[in-house]
């Protein structure tokens, strides 16, 4: 009651500083007020609701210095966004300074070296039809909207992973702007450690602003779903775990349990062959489109762009999400029964559960060689609550259940890129025996955790202060 009465103060800057800002920066900065700003402060999860102070919306590598130099200045907090996909809405912050990489979508793509060197901003949509048309592809995330910037740092899951491994497997290198403002390379040759802890380390040690990729030869993929009632759910789940586990690098196999308009309650097997010959994929999907009796059956040669749109539709921009995920590790009968009963508990018929197979060259780099560490064959579950209306109690309180329930199943660690408020013993858990050589990374490129609305890696003077 009081806090309601205590009026918020305006926050006050040095104005001088802002027109300085302002004329320096090749790209806009946005203050509340500002016709852009509401547009500017939109993120994917509609039920993230933050006002910053300023939004800076660079063009350019520069730019992302003179913001850091003005927040640094002004002792504002700071957030980072690309796509703005991250669901707990860490691309923003209150009262603080949002540095936008979102208008940062420069391309270009060296088809003899097989290299795209791409900025954050793309989406991997805009990234896949830049690259597409090369014959050239590499992994990216099954969600289009996803910016490039998040999707990569976190270390990246997506259709081809089991023939040519985790998004940052392919990453030849960055540039990356430091807390204190120094713009670098970083490879395999220079600042090599920080390329180690790039990779999968996400935003914690400064703001990447390109990013070289390894592109493959990849025509046509075979792809799409087939579409079983609800009620089969215990047969389906033991088809998809045995199906999954054996399928070679070029299948990945992906299951989601929905509510779906005119067909209700329903596990979906969604589909990726990315091998040359399609006559053998065709043989290697041959047992999931004859198993059982499937409603509905997708499948066919498609170009990978169309893959990447056809989970869009249950995703939408601006519905509110709560995610919470883990991995499974063992996926035991009782395991699979306990998915179900969570699918059946649904609060609404935009929430799903989605099951993502980690397997094959994802899981055969050495856990010690990026920060990543969760290289075993794995499912990585999302427990995806969505809503568009009403109170969000019952919702959350679905995703948090279901995580309860899977809890007794667990692996140690779930991919940082899909991990809800949890507290830093699950980031340390993520990271394994990588954490201690990030905490020094971390450490050493940002002693005050300037970069802090990430998951966080704390640097070792705040764990020793306790913060
Ligand atoms: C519907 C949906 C499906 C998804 N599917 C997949 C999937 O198949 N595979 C997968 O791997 N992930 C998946 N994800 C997770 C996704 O990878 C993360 O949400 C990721 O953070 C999105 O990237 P973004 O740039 O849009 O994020 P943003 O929200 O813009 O940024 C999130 C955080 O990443 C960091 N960051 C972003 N860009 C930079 C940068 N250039 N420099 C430094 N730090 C940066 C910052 O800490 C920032 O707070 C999915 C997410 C959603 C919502």
């Amino acid at each position: 009651m009081l806090d309601a009465m205590i009026k918020k103060q305006p926050l006050v800057f040095d104005k001088t500083d802002v027109v300085n800002l302002q004329q320096s920066l090749s790209g806009q900065l946005l203050q509340p007020g500002d016709p852009d700003y509401d547009d500017a402060r939109r993120l994917w999860n509609g039920a993230i609701d933050k006002h910053p102070a300023f939004i800076v919306r660079c063009q350019t590598g520069q730019d992302v210095a003179l913001a850091i130099q003005f927040a640094r200045k002004q002792a504002l907090p700071v957030s980072v966004r690309s796509g703005g996909h991250n669901t707990l809405g860490l691309a923003l912050c209150d009262d603080g300074l949002v540095i936008d990489l979102s208008p940062m979508k420069a391309i270009s793509v060296d088809p003899v070296r097989r290299i795209a060197h791409a900025q954050p901003g793309l989406t991997l949509r805009e990234f896949v039809q830049a690259v597409e048309g090369y014959g050239l592809l590499t992994t990216t995330g099954t969600c289009a909207g996803n910016g490039l910037g998040g999707a990569t740092l976190g270390g990246g899951i997506g259709w081809l992973m089991g023939k040519y491994g985790l998004i940052i497997d392919n990453v030849r290198g960055f540039e990356m702007v430091t807390a204190a403002g120094e713009l670098l390379t970083v490879n395999a040759q220079e600042n090599s450690d920080l390329f180690w802890g790039l990779r999968g380390g996400g935003g914690n040690f400064g703001i990447v602003t390109n990013i070289d990729y390894q592109l493959h030869p990849v025509g046509k993929v075979l792809a799409g779903m087939v579409i079983h009632p609800m009620a089969n759910a215990q047969a389906v789940m033991r088809f998809y775990r045995d199906f999954s586990s054996a399928a070679p690098d070029e299948l990945t196999v992906y299951a989601v349990l929905a509510s779906l308009p005119d067909i209700g309650p329903a596990i979906l097997l969604i589909v990726c062959y990315c091998g040359s010959d399609m006559n053998a994929g065709e043989k290697l999907i041959a047992p999931l489109r004859q198993f059982g009796q499937p409603i509905v059956d997708t499948i066919k040669p498609m170009p990978y762009s169309e893959l990447l749109a056809l989970l869009d539709p249950a995703s939408p921009d601006g519905r509110h999400y709560h995610d919470t995920a883990y991995s499974l590790v063992q996926a035991g009968d009782d395991a699979l029964e306990s998915i179900i009963t969570c699918a059946q508990a649904f609060t609404s018929p935009f929430s799903a559960i989605v099951i993502h197979h980690i397997h094959g060259a994802a899981t055969r780099v050495p856990a010690g060689d990026t920060a990543f560490a969760l290289r075993e064959p794995h499912y990585a579950i999302v427990n995806a609550a969505g809503w568009e209306e009403g109170s969000a109690q019952p919702h959350i309180a679905w995703a948090e259940e279901a995580l309860a329930r899977m809890r007794p199943f667990a692996g140690q660690g779930v991919y940082v890129n899909f991990m809800g408020y949890e507290q830093e013993s699950a980031v340390r858990d993520a990271y394994r025996a990588n954490y201690e050589r990030l905490v020094a990374l971390k450490t050493k490129y940002d002693p005050t955790n300037f970069f802090q609305l990430n998951q966080n890696i704390k640097p070792a003077p705040q764990r020793e202060r306790g913060l």
